[in-house]
């Protein structure tokens, strides 16, 4: 069962859940189960966690799904992120009891992630919990709202301020776009959600949307090389022929931070005119390398600027088991708002 090339920390201990992903070496077919393992199953790393939640985002589908997806070896333990309580540490900067939340770093891809009781990981890959978060709230935001918060940043960073028109969201129901929906409105942003859900309506306006944009109306490629100028800025999970609608209709000097693909891994009828007769900055945003400082600055903001009312909104909770059938789910954009894994239950 084991990963890596050995702990570091040897402990005799009972046996825990995790849902293991294992692959059939003749088929090549993978599938997934919760099984007992033991922490000496558990890869290399500084620190050993005691997960308390952890969530589904769309690269955990993948790795969930059938062929493995993003999974680096086998048997594998999915789950990119958690939030849990320190129960044994070799770094100084972490000792038992302290509550740490996690993203990124490839982990549950390359190492054993949070979807399990516990986890062993680098101390440079966690970030202490700010105050004013749990880790049930921190997994509620979990990567996709952690992602959706560094796009804000980078949108204010490129000159992002209010009273100069909407701000428009892609994919808004799904994880990433509901949590930037709810920090652009609490930031005082007028938000246009963009979905292709018409029953996700009353939901995005409670988080905060002032205007729903129907799917079909970015859907279709045009050749126009500008449209009229809407949006002051737009945070885009969906990628393909809406990112490339979006671009030509971004205001004067705006700026799009782009985070996913849900809808296609090209931007499609995109043309070189924004660029160069609006001066519109495209601004990739990746979560998964975040340097610490940066790691640490969003979580503060995260604490402060997203109302824990809006994101109790946004929470679907599951257990270990229900993750095949909602890893699927997530594949199909079928996921509304943040699904919360409780390990424990
Ligand atoms: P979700 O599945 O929760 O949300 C994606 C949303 O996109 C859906 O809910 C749906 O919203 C919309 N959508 C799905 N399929 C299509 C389609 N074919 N055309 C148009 N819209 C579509 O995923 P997440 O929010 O967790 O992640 C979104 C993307 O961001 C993914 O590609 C993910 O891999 C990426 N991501 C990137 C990160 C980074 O570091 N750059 C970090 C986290 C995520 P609706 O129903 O409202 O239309």
């Amino acid at each position: 069962m084991k990963q890596g090339a050995g702990p570091a920390i040897e402990k005799e201990s009972d046996m825990f859940n995790a849902l293991v992903v294992e692959k059939d070496e003749e088929s090549g077919k993978t599938s997934a189960a919760v099984k007992q393992i033991t922490v000496d199953d558990l890869p290399h790393g500084e620190v050993l966690v005691a997960v308390e939640y952890s969530t589904v985002n769309y690269k955990d589908g993948l790795c969930i799904g059938p062929g493995g997806g993003l999974v680096r070896n086998y048997p594998h333990v999915p789950g990119i992120d958690f939030a849990g309580t320190v129960e044994e540490s070799s770094d100084d900067r972490y000792s038992p009891g302290d509550k740490v939340v996690l993203t990124g770093w490839r982990v549950g891809e390359a190492h054993w992630g949070g979807y399990a009781q516990k986890a062993r990981v680098l101390a440079d890959w966690l970030v202490p919990l700010p105050d004013g978060l749990d880790t049930r709230a921190a997994m509620a935001v979990g990567t996709a709202g952690f992602t959706a918060m560094l796009s804000v940043m980078a949108l204010e960073d490129h000159g992002l301020a209010t009273g100069h028109g909407p701000v428009l969201v892609t994919g808004a129901a799904g994880g990433v776009g509901s949590v930037a929906t709810a920090i652009l409105a609490h930031l005082g942003y007028e938000v246009a959600a963009v979905t292709g859900r018409p029953e996700t309506a009353d939901y995005l306006k409670d988080l905060g949307a002032s205007q729903i944009v129907a799917r079909e109306e970015l859907s279709e490629v045009t050749r126009k090389p500008l449209e009229s100028e809407l949006w002051a800025g737009c945070v885009d999970a969906v990628a393909g022929v809406m990112l490339g609608r979006v671009l030509k209709q971004m205001k004067y000097g705006s700026s799009v931070a782009a985070v996913g693909l849900a809808g296609g891994a090209a931007i499609e009828g995109a043309l070189i005119t924004p660029f160069i007769l609006r001066g519109v900055n495209l601004l990739g945003i990746d979560s998964v390398m975040q340097p610490y400082e940066n790691r640490l600055r969003a979580w503060e903001r995260i604490a402060s600027d997203l109302p824990m009312d809006k994101l109790e909104a946004m929470i679907q909770p599951a257990t270990l088991s229900d993750l095949p059938e909602l890893g699927r789910g997530i594949l199909k954009g079928q996921v509304k708002g943040r699904v919360v894994v409780d390990v424990n239950a």
